[in-house]
């Protein structure tokens, strides 16, 4: 069985004036059917524009370069290349929005403020559904229900501005769900939401998947919550996976220096809001900055001088389920000296 999501040797770079922004740079990882995979990784990781790159998003100047994205939903019988189709082309927008649908970080920007939540959503589904006016409505006020909105009927004719953020996030989740899809791609959809606000999303969301049978791709700074919603994980930085597994394997041993890096500074429950353990020394560099060999030797306590400033370690299986880019991994050579 083919995978839902198969993104192979991804390259979605950027051409300035100033030189060439590599924001993807090599990236491959699968989503499989009915499995939520969390993309994982700092600010400028790339882990957005990977996401964008899928949905045929990436802004001028950007382009993808290289690579393939396969796309095989039941409901096609053979996969399509999505990398190789027109961006601004009717096969992607029909995918878009239809197969896959998305869910973004600021929920009340999405939200049109013009009209009710009810007239957006019931415009979303009968762009998807042959349905008259009445059905239609039908069908948004069980979509709001399942949401978890208290009053569906009443909330029909509220506008975004009257919603608190939550209610306006399952509000576009609900607008999501419209078409059925596939795949489900929410970059941060927790991101402004408050902490309790934020695990009831992430609780909404584990439900709506394991209810639906769909595949969720989400991206996330915060491994917190990567704990709580993830089957699979992809960790990014600088635009390349420096380690992808399941969840239970990459919290239980991670095997790349960034990733224990990043595990080591996830505030512990009880530590205090906000308060880190510790902290990752040194910024990510911008993806136009960055250093030769290992992209995070600058940043990495295990680096060997000589060796991760110089060559960039290739991504190598450590498992059947497991990939990672970090010489301390790389294949051992028959007969080698240990
Ligand atoms: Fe650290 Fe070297 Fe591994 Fe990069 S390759 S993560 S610098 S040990
Ligand atoms: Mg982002």
């Amino acid at each position: 069985q083919t995978p839902l999501l198969d993104i192979a040797g991804l390259k979605t770079h950027f051409h300035t004036r100033e030189g060439t922004v590599r924001a993807v740079d090599g990236v491959s990882f699968t989503v499989p059917r009915g499995k939520i995979v969390c993309v994982v990784g700092e600010s400028g990781c790339g882990k957005s524009m990977t996401a964008r790159s899928v949905l045929g998003l990436v802004d001028e100047p950007g382009r993808i370069e290289a690579g393939t994205i396969h796309w095989h939903p039941s409901s096609r019988e053979h996969p399509v290349d999505l990398a190789a189709l027109d961006p601004t082309g009717p096969e992607l927008r029909a995918v878009r929005g239809g197969e896959i649908a998305m869910v973004f970080q600021e929920p009340m920007a999405a939200l049109s403020p013009m009209y009710s939540i009810g007239d957006q959503l019931t415009e979303a589904i009968r762009l998807h559904l042959p349905l008259g006016r009445a059905a239609a409505r039908e069908r948004a006020v069980h979509l709001l229900r399942k949401v978890g909105i208290p009053r569906p009927e009443e909330r029909m004719d509220a506008y975004s501005f009257q919603l608190s953020g939550g209610m306006c996030q399952r509000a576009m989740i609900a607008i999501a769900l419209a078409c059925d899809p596939a795949l489900l791609i929410a970059d941060e959809p927790t991101t402004a939401l408050d902490v309790t606000t934020q695990a009831r999303i992430i609780d909404l969301l584990r439900e709506l998947q394991a209810d639906t049978g769909m595949s969720v791709l989400f991206i996330t700074h915060d491994l917190g919550v990567v704990a709580e919603i993830a089957d699979e994980v992809v960790v990014m930085y600088l635009g390349r996976v420096a380690e992808q597994g399941p969840v239970d394997a990459i919290f239980h041993d991670p095997q790349h220096p960034y990733t224990r890096a990043l595990l080591g500074s996830v505030p512990r429950m009880g530590a205090g809001t906000g308060q880190r353990l510790t902290t990752i020394p040194g910024n990510v560099p911008h993806p136009s900055e960055r250093p030769a060999g290992c992209p995070f030797h600058p940043r990495c306590d295990r680096a060997r001088p000589g060796l991760c400033d110089t060559a960039e370690p290739p991504e190598v299986p450590t498992a059947p389920d497991r990939r990672v880019r970090c010489v301390l991994h790389a294949p051992r050579t028959e007969g080698a000296p240990a």
